[in-house]
């Protein structure tokens, strides 16, 4: 048993898998959004897929869930093939859809006990109106909650059935800073009660913080899985220098020089160039930055909004894929 648990205090429970995605395949007409994607979820973990609008991140859960049919491959969810045991799957998971239509004219607390009524052995109201930060909303109309009270509600509504795992689809997408991290919260809290939560974002930081382990994915794959600590240590180099270069030669021969020059500044060991602004990647931030500072004195070039910073997950990202993981 390993217990990756940083995040909270839940145990992982590494000898224990709880989802296998195994070679997942699904197409729209012509178009594969998902291109065979393996991994294996462990029981008390929180699990992360991560990836840009369109890396198939929905479909893939929305394949694990039994909602969509893959065309290849299968998703086993407690033990068993979401396509052929789907009534015992929904028996152990809990789903809150990227866009859920809550019925807008019931409050609360009617919408809670509909749900409710759908399942033989449903918890008790109140204290998940509690968990969720609901209570003092419970008579309002869900056309009045704002954009966090719906998505701590349709939260609440997929915990109603007391699932052993918890699929959560871009959960404070849309969210201010403050709603989100009343999510985090809420998030964090599940799993020290052992849940197992899979939770597809596109925040690199919301990854960060509240997974174990995180599914890079992009154009329909797995590009790397690791905990975030690992992904981050794959760059080899744990901090970033960025900066502009005023009066720069923008030409394509003038680019490739000053790419050259940024290459050869002392412990860099990569350059990267996004828009306008240069990263430079080092694990030795100081004798890097003195290199830097000392060209520029001398001449060669001029920088601008110069910051160093920790390496992030979208550096991985951005490495791995030579794309961000933020829209344009
Ligand atoms: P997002 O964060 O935007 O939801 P995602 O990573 O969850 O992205 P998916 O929603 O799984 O990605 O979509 C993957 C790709 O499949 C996208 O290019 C999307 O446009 C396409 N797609 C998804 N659902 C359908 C559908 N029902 N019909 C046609 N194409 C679809």
């Amino acid at each position: 048993m390993i217990n990756f648990g940083s995040k909270g205090c839940g145990i992982v429970d590494s000898s224990q898998v709880v989802i296998e995605a195994d070679g997942l395949v699904k197409s729209y007409g012509s178009f594969q959004a998902v291109r065979g994607v393996n991994f294996k979820v462990f029981q008390g973990e929180v699990f992360g897929l991560l990836g840009p609008n369109g890396a198939g991140k929905t479909t893939t859960m929305e394949m694990i869930e039994g909602l969509r049919k893959p065309d290849g491959g299968r998703a086993i969810v407690a033990g068993y093939d979401t396509q052929k045991a789907l009534i015992k799957v929904k028996e152990v998971i809990g789903v809150q859809l990227q866009s859920t239509s809550l019925f807008e004219l019931l409050t609360v607390e009617e919408i809670m006990r509909m749900y409710a009524s759908f399942y033989p052995n449903a918890v008790p109201i109140e204290p998940l109106l509690e968990d969720m930060t609901l209570t003092e909303k419970r008579k309002g109309r869900v056309k009045h909650l704002s954009g966090g009270q719906k998505q701590r509600l349709a939260i609440g509504l997929a915990l109603l059935n007391d699932p052993k795992v918890i699929f959560l689809d871009e959960p404070t997408t849309g969210l201010d800073p403050q709603a989100r991290r009343t999510l985090w919260d809420i998030i964090l809290r599940l799993k020290e009660r052992g849940k197992t939560i899979v939770l597809s974002t596109h925040y690199m930081e919301e990854a960060h913080v509240l997974c174990d382990r995180i599914c890079l994915m992009d154009q329909g794959k797995v590009v790397a899985l690791d905990t975030p600590r690992e992904l981050v240590r794959r760059l080899q180099s744990d901090s970033a220098i960025e900066f502009r270069l005023q009066g720069a030669d923008e030409s394509e021969e003038g680019r490739t020089r000053m790419l050259e020059e940024l290459h050869s500044i002392r412990e860099v060991k990569g350059v990267d160039i996004r828009k306008d602004v240069y990263v430079l990647y080092t694990d030795n931030l100081q004798t890097s930055l003195i290199d830097l500072i000392e060209r520029s004195a001398a001449g060669s070039m001029e920088l601008a909004d110069l910051q160093t910073r920790t390496a992030t997950l979208e550096d991985v990202f951005i490495s791995m894929t030579g794309r961000s993981l933020k829209e344009e």
